[in-house]
């Protein structure tokens, strides 16, 4: 498809309408999860660049090419390499860290908190051990000089918030503002 007449708000609004209904082995489709995720960082209160992350997160679900089942055949699609790939060439580093290191933080929580471990969705304990498993003592101590190292923790909370199948929340429009407010570009890329 030709993007070249869209803004980068209607690209991410289409992709989010074209592929993101599906499920990701959660309750709830990548779009509705991303919404509440916004949702939730929205309530908080948190700075409206980790809100933009929170939306965006996931946005490598929509771009990888690979099935929905994929952490059931054994394959980690490193879907938070594949956003940042994409959301680098558009937004700086206050949105796309959190993102990018949004399963790093998941990681990090499992090896210093034993609950939150047993709170993880059943989808997210099924991809932990994909993705590495925790965090090893060396791995931890490295991922806390992360320059967004807090951010990615907040972040993950409304990731891990977001999963609610019945749960209605504020549409992808009422982020247009804040996606052109930080896009590197505001006419069409
Ligand atoms: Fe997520």
């Amino acid at each position: 498809m030709n993007h070249t007449h869209l803004s980068l708000a209607d690209q991410i609004f289409n992709l989010f309408e074209t592929r993101g209904n599906a499920t990701y082995g959660e309750d709830v489709t990548v779009l509705q999860h991303s919404l509440q995720s916004a949702h939730f960082a929205r309530e908080a209160g948190v700075s409206e660049a980790l809100i933009v992350a929170a939306l965006l997160h996931d946005i490598g679900h929509l771009i990888h090419t690979e099935g929905e089942d994929i952490a059931e055949r054994g394959v980690d699609a490193e879907h938070e390499d594949i956003g940042d790939e994409w959301l680098s060439a558009h937004f700086p580093a206050e949105i796309t860290e959190p993102a990018r290191l949004h399963v790093a933080a998941k990681r990090y929580l499992c090896a210093v908190n034993s609950a939150y471990l047993s709170e993880l969705s059943e989808a997210s304990v099924l991809s932990l051990s994909l993705q590495g498993g925790p965090m090893t003592l060396e791995e931890q101590a490295s991922f806390e000089k992360e320059p967004f190292f807090q951010d990615a923790l907040t972040l993950r909370k409304f990731d891990d918030l977001g999963k609610e199948p019945s749960l209605e929340v504020a549409p992808l429009e009422s982020y247009r503002e804040l996606i052109e407010q930080f896009a590197f570009e505001s006419n069409p890329v």
